[in-house]
């Protein structure tokens, strides 16, 4: 059976993270490569073991490899995008990695210094994935492209519980996908946002800890009762990486279990 990716290259970033890791597996079942990009080397050693466990070389068309990347930095960025050049040039780009900072808080709480550490990861790391990926899919003359920009939620509903410089980080990644979707798309480009609802990954679940308050003031909200899964957003990704959605473009793509739909919710 081909895959939904096949032939396809794609760069992940925060690839040894919850939705980058299980985009990533779900990637290479669909037949791509993938180059998984983090700032951790640990991490990455440990999620390709996963990846490889999961899905062993012997079953893969595609193949994986890992590079430490600071998305933050452009020269990492256009390495990064470079090593696929060999490969045949990116088709998709996963703009993933993102920071929610301890510190963060409402406006008189969130230091400076964390406001611009916040933005210079979320999104100027979303904006250099992007330019790089536009060039290079240029520079290969590809008629086509995807990438895929990681938003959330909380740049769509204001809450009550603010980290005030990530929902502003997340609010610039809708606006400037939804801008790179329009000026691209006669060039075949599509760039959509995720935007996930809370979620089981350590970027969430550590920060929560065992702060029964604090995870009520979440869970309380959910219709289904329950956070999402990594895997259901991989999903999404896999959707909107895929040619299925050829004609989904500049989308807020919002995978949150009806959250932000919701006004009261079952008890
Ligand atoms: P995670 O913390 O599990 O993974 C994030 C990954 O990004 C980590 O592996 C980390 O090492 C990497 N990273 C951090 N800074 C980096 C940098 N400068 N350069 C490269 N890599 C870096 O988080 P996750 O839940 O998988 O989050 C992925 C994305 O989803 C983030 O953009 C996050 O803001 C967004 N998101 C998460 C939730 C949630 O509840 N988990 C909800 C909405 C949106």
């Amino acid at each position: 059976m081909v895959g939904r990716l096949a032939g396809k290259n794609a760069i992940v970033t925060g690839a040894a993270g919850g939705i980058g890791l299980e985009t990533t597996i779900l990637m290479l079942c669909e037949g791509a490569s993938v180059l998984m990009a983090d700032i951790s080397e640990a991490g990455l050693s440990t999620a390709l073991n996963k990846v490889n466990e999961i899905v062993p070389p012997a079953s893969r068309i595609g193949k994986v490899e890992t590079k430490v990347v600071d998305v933050s930095n452009e020269s990492h960025i256009e390495a990064a995008v470079a090593h696929l050049d060999s490969w045949g040039g990116l088709d998709v780009m996963f703009n993933n990695a993102g920071i929610m900072h301890p510190r963060d808080g409402d406006s008189e709480e969130c230091p400076e210094e964390i406001w611009d550490r916040t933005m210079n990861i979320n999104v100027k790391g979303v904006w250099f994935g992007s330019k790089h990926a536009v060039r290079s899919l240029r520079k290969h003359g590809k008629k086509r492209g995807s990438v895929i920009n990681t938003a959330s939620m909380v740049a769509l509903v204001g809450a009550a519980t603010p980290q005030l410089a990530y929902t502003a980080s997340k609010g610039a990644v809708l606006a400037m996908t939804r801008e790179l979707a329009i000026v691209h798309a006669r060039e075949g480009f599509r760039f959509n946002s995720l935007c996930p609802a809370p979620l089981n990954t350590p970027l969430l679940q550590n920060w929560l800890g065992n702060d029964k308050e604090k995870r009520f003031r979440r869970e309380v909200h959910f219709p289904t009762g329950r956070f999402g899964e990594a895997i259901e957003q991989a999903h999404a990704v896999i959707f909107l990486a895929s040619d299925e959605s050829s004609f989904v473009n500049a989308a807020d793509f919002v995978v949150d279990g009806g959250l932000t739909k919701a006004y009261v919710t079952p008890e």
